[in-house]
């Protein structure tokens, strides 16, 4: 290639032959199978955060999980207002057409969306000068209140109240969607929260019944 690349592309391309080597080459058959189709059995909503890649975390193969990742790891109530609505249209191609049987919705901890949330420090913002996350996020101040209430806006408490706060919000965002919760009540498909610790790596799951978050032993 006559252009050069950047150190960053350089480091993609250096991993991108890792991968060819080390997993694409032994699986060829796998890989070959997954050119005809996908039929992952669960879908995945996380953050976009760098640290939280849901694929690793869960140690998946290819063609496992079907995966959408965007700031704070939220899912939008349901709408019919014109807009772009990728979550939706994700939402809707893995529960109507993949069929999945499992949604789980991952915050983490030192989530940046959620702090933001938290503090409103983007509150006000011009579009692309923060107001996008702030529109966005915008989705926890219902939230917002009392996590406020209890822990005030700062600090690691706070935070990870807000970020398991978050995920709340998300899974009563799921229920919005008719096709979502009529899967859910003819026991088609599951919708489960959990939660990433990065400072420990430990996955905690949400407990519905006693809203509880529990470290997965
Ligand atoms: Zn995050």
């Amino acid at each position: 290639m006559a252009e050069s690349l950047s150190p960053q592309m350089n480091r993609l391309l250096a991993g991108y032959h890792r991968f060819r080597h080390d997993a694409w080459t032994p699986h060829r058959e796998r890989w070959t199978s997954l050119g005809e189709g996908q039929s992952p059995e669960v879908m995945v909503i996380a953050c976009s955060d760098s640290r939280v890649d849901p694929a690793q975390i869960f140690d998946v193969a290819p063609g496992e999980i079907f995966v959408v990742r965007n700031v704070a790891a939220m899912v939008p109530p349901f709408e019919t207002a014109p807009g772009l609505h990728g979550v939706s249209a994700a939402l809707e191609f893995a529960v109507q057409v993949l069929k999945v049987k499992e949604i789980v919705v991952m915050g983490h901890g030192m989530c940046g969306g959620c702090k933001a949330a938290l503090t409103r420090e983007l509150h006000g913002a011009e579009p692309g000068e923060g107001g996008f996350i702030a529109n966005w996020i915008a989705m926890l101040d219902e939230a917002r209140g009392p996590v406020v209430a209890a822990h005030g806006t700062t600090g690691r408490v706070a935070e990870r109240a807000m970020e398991q706060a978050g995920v709340r919000v998300s899974l009563a965002n799921l229920r919005t969607f008719p096709c979502i919760r009529r899967a859910e009540r003819e026991g088609e498909l599951r919708l489960r929260g959990a939660f990433f610790a990065i400072s420990d790596g430990v996955l905690h799951v949400l407990d519905e019944a006693t809203d509880q978050f529990s470290p997965v032993a």
